[in-house]
This record gives C-alpha cells, sequence and structure tokens, in this order.
C-alpha cells in the first residue's frame, strides 16, 4: 500500500500528493516547514514543534489556512491512515500557487503537506564511534537577512555547509557567525563540555535554529544537574572542548570526536555525552502525543 500524504485536507496516495509549479514554495522557497520525530506511536515535541512553526509563519506573515489543533489532529491522523509508531514527519506550508512575480498577495490560500516517513540520517556506528565534523567556510547568515530562527523552506546556506562536509569526507560540518563565533551543524545544534565540565550550547540570538532536541538536552542536563548555559565560543573552544556533540530531530545526540582534524578530548564520545544520550533515549520513550488510544 502506498504511503497517503496529508494534502490540503485530503490524505492522498504519495504518487498523487503533487503541488503546483507555481507554488511559491517551489519558486522562491517561500515557506515554513517543520521535521518531527515518533517514537513508539507518541510524537515527540509535537506542541513545541507548532510553536515554531507557526512562530515563522508569523514572522514572514503566512497565513495557514488550519489552526495549531487542527495541524495536530492532522498530523496524528497522517500516522494513524499509515499505522505508524515510529516515525519522521515533515509539515510544510508554503505560499501556494501564485503567479511568476514575488508577491505573496497573488498566492490566495498557502499550501499544507504533512508525510509521515521514515529517515536515517547517520549510520548507527557513528552513534557508537562518534563523528568527525569539520568547520565550513561558509557562514551563517546574519539575522538581519533571513533570519535563522525561522524554518524556511530556503535551506540553500545550510545545503552549502553539508557540501562542504561531503567535500571534506566527513558527514557534518558545524557553521560559525560572520564574526567567527560557532553557531550550529548544517541541520543540527551544537554543544561542548570545556575544561570545567560545563555544557555550553551557542544562545538563539546568535543566529540559530532553537532546536528542540537542544531545549529538550539543556532540560536533561539540568534534571541532572549537569552546569548547563547558552554561551558564546569560537573555534580554539572547539578544539579545546572536552567533549562535543551534536542535537537535532533526525539526528538525535550524536558524539563528534575529532573537529577540522583535531580530536575533542579522548577521541571517543565523553562519559557526559553517553550519559544524556542515555537520558534521551528514556525521555523519548515516556514523552509524546499519543497517536493511538491506550497509548
Ligand atoms: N539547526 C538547523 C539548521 C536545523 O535544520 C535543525 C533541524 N531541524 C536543527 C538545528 C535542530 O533542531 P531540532 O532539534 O528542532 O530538530
Amino acid at each position: 500500500m502506498s504511503l497517503l500524504i496529508y494534502l490540503d485536507g485530503a490524505y492522498v496516495p504519495k504518487e498523487k500528493a503533487l503541488i503546483s509549479v507555481y507554488d511559491h514554495g517551489y519558486l522562491y522557497g517561500d515557506g515554513v516547514f517543520e521535521g518531527i520525530r515518533a517514537y513508539g506511536g507518541r510524537i515527540f515535541k509535537l506542541t513545541e514543534h507548532l510553536e515554531r512553526l507557526y512562530e515563522g509563519a508569523h514572522h514572514i506573515m503566512l497565513s495557514i489556512p488550519i489552526n495549531p489543533e487542527e495541524m495536530a489532529a492532522a498530523t496524528l491522523e497522517t500516522m494513524r491512515r499509515n499505522k505508524l509508531n515510529d516515525a519522521y514527519i515533515r509539515i510544510v506550508v508554503s505560499r501556494g500557487p501564485g503567479d511568476l512575480g514575488l508577491d505573496p498577495r497573488k498566492c490566495s490560500r498557502a499550501t499544507v503537506v504533512i508525510i509521515a516517513d521514515k529517515i536515517s540520517l547517520f549510520p548507527q556506528e557513528y552513534y557508537e564511534q562518534g563523528l568527525a565534523v569539520i568547520t565550513a567556510a561558509t557562514r551563517q547568515r546574519s539575522s538581519d537577512t533571513m533570519e535563522p530562527r525561522i524554518k524556511s523552506l530556503n535551506y540553500l546556506n545550510n545545503i552549502l555547509v553539508k557540501l562542504e562536509a561531503t567535500h571534506a569526507g566527513v558527514m557534518e560540518a558545524i557553521m560559525l557567525n560572520s564574526q567567527g563565533y560557532v553557531v550550529e551543524g548544517s541541520g543540527s545544534n551544537v554543544f561542548i563540555v570545556n575544561n570545567k565540565g560545563e555544557l555550553i550550547t551557542p544562545p538563539a540570538f546568535l543566529g540559530i535554529l532553537e532546536g528542540i532536541t537542544r531545549n529538550t538536552v539543556i532540560a536533561l542536563a539540568g534534571a541532572e544537574g549537569i552546569p548547563v548555559r547558552e554561551g558564546i565560543f569560537t573555534r580554539h573552544d572547539l578544539y579545546t572542548a572536552r567533549e562535543c556533540f551534536l542535537t537535532g530531530t533526525a539526528a538525535e545526540i550524536i558524539p563528534v570526536i575529532s573537529i577540522d582534524r583535531r580530536s575533542v578530548g579522548a577521541g571517543i564520545p565523553g562519559p557526559l555525552t553517553r550519559k544524556l544520550m542515555d537520558r534521551f533515549h528514556d525521555y523519548i520513550r515516556r514523552e509524546g502525543a499519543p497517536v493511538y488510544p491506550h497509548q
């Protein structure tokens, strides 16, 4: 049976889930999206993801034709229609079909798509052995251009970063902003543990996507009594970190063991990283909006 996709209120087979080439999401990257995970029949942090989606839409003055409650219901229903328990869910809201000009007023109704499928970002061995990464030459865009806090359909900057990683023979790259401060990965947030045992991640205002996994990790670390703070740091702090890891909905928590060929700590996933990975895995099994009754 073909996967069923939510498209503007209907559940249609994947092959028939088609949108107009005049949609400004396609023509201009005009829209917002979310990547969400479901574990064991529960959608993880659904409310937080929808909050970010609607905030991004508000910023770009994109009116989403259904409200957050209806979006949540449609997301749960997409899971049920596909009989899924574990899934990667992609919600895409684009400006909708318009004409060939930029003017969003020509787009009368936003297009809403919900896909519930699978994703595997990094092979399992990297979660055990850790990841080698580079710092990218491509810098983060500044907040006075395309605000990085909006999860917009405009991911070209991130794709350039990913290309750099691929060309360097590694799976991920870390971006700096124009001032040289560490911001985030191509599709992940970054944490380091410094020589005082503090867990540090860049603050949202520096120009990052304020990751939901990031915020979960901050809360879990706090609950464990691990000193954690948002702070600005440079490549030197990355190179001299005791531990480093990346977080994201698709990536979850993945250890980093080398950066620009400098080993991080002992060159193996550190104890704090492993502890947080364990806590995170416990937590995702407990938390989340149940897809099926009695879950
Ligand atoms: N930064 C960027 C640029 C991303 O695309 C993502 C993935 N959505 C993240 C960070 C991590 O965010 P989250 O934990 O909400 O998935």
